[in-house]
């Protein structure tokens, strides 16, 4: 087992922890209580090249292996305070580019790539639904065949870039009666946002993640050409598992990166805050939350770079996969909450930072499939 990181990797990680303090981390308190996207920050982190990690050089990308693209996730999580931001470049890149490069045809390739790497198309994905969250292969909404057509109705719910997005791979039903149930008969289309009757609701006001535009989208008789189709009719369950697989990996690579910064901001805060004449790190009770912090953190690295060791051998790592992403969630959830409790009464204020910080992950045990959804995935792998 070889944990070193090549000399590009450390590298391109210094840059891009650099970059990120300097450019997008000013004005995130605003930008969350005002719910406002960052477009600037998004368009100069597409500059540097994080939305074009896994994308081959042809389409305008940086073409990395899934643990180089881990490691930038990590340095972008750790380096940025704006989670939010953070958060819409990976839905972005994992659940647009990502299948597009690995399903899609060459001219749906040439068509959206190079513009979703530049930034001047934002994308994101479309599965949950008003009745169908971690169910989600029993959506409603269903595209039916007209000609050379498809034609897409319903309606979809939580849709991260969605108030900002150009594109959205949108999941429907194609199946004809029988074929339901375990995701038989999903089909998986890329609808650009301007198609007549998809209407895009209000921005959902959130408890975290703010800074990340999230709504409602509705489908009234959208007709699409049959070359919208991404993969093959029916194939939407295969493009939806593989986007979950590198979503609960590089995703939450960028959480783990965060903890290590909220870990860092806590022992410096435990070693300069004086109680009772002495800093409180000197008391276990404080030193021993920092410790566990340490814990999670050092446990969730290893577990995260598995998948994407298994994955860039060419190996499916949905298992794995289910484990790293439920252990980081829950870590990070923990580790937060004891931020907090670290900081005491600041730690419950904007300006300290970590109040956010339990804001923004609380999301993560839902998003990617909820933890029950992991934990009955690797039940199921037992055989139970
Ligand atoms: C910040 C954020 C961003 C999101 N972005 C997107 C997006 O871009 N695109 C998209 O399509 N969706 C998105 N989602 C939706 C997300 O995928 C769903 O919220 C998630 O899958 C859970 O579905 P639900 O909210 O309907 O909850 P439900 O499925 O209704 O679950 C409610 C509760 O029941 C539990 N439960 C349900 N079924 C079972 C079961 N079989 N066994 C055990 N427990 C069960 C769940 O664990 C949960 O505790 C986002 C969600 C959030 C919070």
């Amino acid at each position: 087992v070889d944990f070193a990181l090549t000399e590009e990797q450390v590298l391109f990680r210094r840059q891009i922890i650099d970059f990120a303090r300097k450019r997008l981390n000013e004005g995130v308190i605003a930008r969350d209580e005002a719910s406002a996207f960052d477009r600037d920050g998004f368009l100069a982190c597409a500059e540097l090249g994080l939305l074009g990690l896994p994308v081959p050089e042809q389409y305008g990308g940086l073409g990395l292996d899934v643990v180089s693209c881990m490691v930038a996730m990590e340095a972008l999580g750790y380096g940025a305070d704006d989670q939010g931001l953070a958060f819409a470049i990976n839905t972005q890149l994992w659940t647009c580019e990502l299948p597009i490069l690995k399903f899609g045809t060459e001219a749906q390739k040439q068509r959206y790539l190079p513009k979703l790497v530049t930034g001047e198309l934002i994308g994101g994905h479309a599965t949950s639904e008003p009745g169908s969250g971690s169910d989600a292969f029993a959506m409603q909404t269903k595209a039916v065949e007209d000609g050379e057509h498809w034609v897409l109705n319903g309606s979809k719910t939580f849709i991260t870039n969605a108030p900002i997005a150009d594109v959205l791979i949108i999941f429907a039903s194609t199946a004809t009666g029988e074929k339901r149930g375990f995701g038989g008969g999903l089909s998986a289309f890329l609808v650009d946002m301007d198609t007549p009757g998809v209407s895009v609701g209000k921005p959902l006001h959130k408890l975290g993640l703010r800074t990340s535009p999230t709504a409602e989208v509705t489908l009234e008789d959208v007709r699409v050409p049959a070359t919208a189709m991404l993969g093959k009719k029916g194939g939407g369950a295969a493009i939806f598992n593989a986007e979950m697989e590198w979503e609960r990996s590089c995703l939450f690579a960028c959480h783990l990166g965060a903890m290590e910064r909220q870990l860092e901001r806590c022992v410096t805060y435990a070693q300069e805050r004086v109680q009772f004449g002495q800093p409180i790190g000197n008391y276990q009770a404080v030193s021993h939350r920092v410790a566990n912090m340490k814990l999670r953190i050092e446990l969730a690295r290893p577990m995260l770079y598995k998948v994407g060791w298994l994955k860039d051998r060419g190996e499916r790592a949905v298992l794995e996969a289910a484990i790293a992403k439920l252990y980081v969630s829950e870590a990070y959830v923990q580790s937060s909450l004891d931020a907090v409790a670290i900081h005491g009464g600041y730690g419950y204020m904007a300006e300290y930072e970590m109040e956010r910080m339990l804001r923004d992950s609380v999301g993560s045990v839902l998003y990617s499939g909820t933890s029950d959804i992991q934990r009955n995935l690797i039940a199921r792998w037992l055989g139970l």
